[in-house]
């Protein structure tokens, strides 16, 4: 072999080398110098903002109460005997995906007891699995939470953070206190109760003079689970802090209507509406079992024993049109308390208690733009179960 061979062998040699570290390196070392040896995950965000559709629609789908599990291995519960042996978790998973492709929400909220703690090895997983149809959909979605979701492995905190953390997931942990348009809120923001009260707006149709004008607003409150007063075990309530906070932000959209010097502009967002979703009732929605209401009241209202005025702050702000809550599984009702709706989501998940044949299900609010004036009327019941209209 002449000497120069003998170089370019070794050459080659060398090169081979070179190159098989490298693709060890690549493949067996790379990943392991990540974070949590996962590769890095840039959170997938919804189409913002919010929006009516052109045809002056906004659709909301509620899901209450999903009480997921661990998927196929979480049998259902209060389901018919011929349904009980294929019946888990799956059932759940596969009523979300129909019912998101059937009625093609713009947006979705899930009011809490998302998982069943008790049931839940891992809460990060069961959320996952538990959201996984909202986040395949890419559809904006967000969520409060209940007074199971935190008997698990995650403290409230945690689990709204990784909620927030999740694709197309528009879940805040609690107002941002860095926010500068917010500024303004100061104090109020810094020193709230609870983890899940945020506030997102819904702007007019793209192209439209209220393009650029929140005409809905989304509040969403914790609504804790569980606490003792005076030695008596009872379930959570919105507290103070949390009215206060209220108070300020939808204090600032009824002051953002002077600004506007467009007449136009000026009418439709003279008092934006707003509609509020958490997960336990207010003590006062006892009060519709003698009332009229649509839909049905089959259960007693699972309330605090505390009544925190958020009746009466909602009714003093003017704004707020109407309340979703879950909680109570086999209500699914809506009455009207002091000129605001008040409804139950009933029960969307298998897992969690329900009435054998009365089928799971959901609530789809529609609110609609009327053209000219704008007035909150009846709710409608439209299609099965107990999907109900809102006309504004
Ligand atoms: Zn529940």
């Amino acid at each position: 072999m002449s000497k120069t061979m003998e170089e370019g062998l070794y050459s080659l040699l060398y090169l081979t080398l070179i190159f098989t570290i490298l693709y060890s390196l690549h493949t067996q070392v790379a990943h392991k110098l990540l974070i949590g040896q996962h590769p890095l995950h840039l959170k997938k965000s919804p189409h913002l903002p919010l929006r009516f559709n052109s045809d002056g629609t906004f659709k909301i789908l509620q899901v209450a109460d999903m009480h997921y599990g661990e998927g196929m291995v979480t049998r259902c519960v209060d389901v018919l005997a011929s349904e009980f042996d294929y019946c888990s978790d799956l059932n759940t998973t596969l009523f979300l995906k129909r019912i998101i492709q059937s009625e093609k929400p713009d947006f979705i909220v899930f009011t809490g007891d998302n998982i069943f703690g008790p049931s839940a090895h891992d809460a990060a997983e069961s959320l996952l699995r538990a959201f996984a149809p909202a986040v395949d959909s890419g559809l904006p979605w967000a969520a409060v939470l209940g007074n199971h979701d935190q008997e698990s492995t995650m403290t409230r905190e945690e689990l709204m953070s990784f909620i927030s953390l999740m694709d197309y997931s528009l879940s805040q942990t609690n107002p941002s206190v860095d926010d500068p348009s917010r500024a303004a809120e100061g104090e109020v923001t810094k020193n709230i109760d609870g983890f899940g009260n945020y506030n997102l707006r819904v702007y007019g149709a793209p192209g439209s003079h209220l393009a650029n004008s929140s005409v809905l607003n989304l509040f969403f409150l914790d609504s804790g689970d569980r606490e003792v007063v005076q030695g008596i075990r009872t379930y959570g309530w919105i507290k103070e802090s949390q009215l206060r906070w209220f108070t300020v932000i939808s204090k600032g959209y009824q002051g953002q209507r002077q600004d506007t010097n467009h007449l136009e502009e000026a009418s439709a967002c003279a008092m934006p509406p707003a509609m509020v979703f958490f997960h336990i009732p207010i003590p006062e929605i006892q009060q519709l079992y003698n009332q009229k209401i649509v839909g049905q009241f089959q259960q007693r209202v699972s309330c605090s024993s505390v009544n925190s005025g958020v009746l009466q702050t909602f009714i003093s702000m003017g704004d707020v049109k109407a309340v979703f809550v879950g909680h109570d599984h086999t209500n699914d009702f809506c009455g009207n308390l002091g000129g605001i709706w008040f409804c139950h989501g009933g029960g969307f998940g298998y897992h969690g208690y329900g009435k054998a044949g009365w089928p799971r299900r959901a609530r789809i609010i529609l609110a609609e733009l009327e053209k000219g004036e704008k007035s909150w009327g009846e709710w409608i019941e439209s299609g099965p179960g107990s999907a109900s209209t809102m006309r504004s």
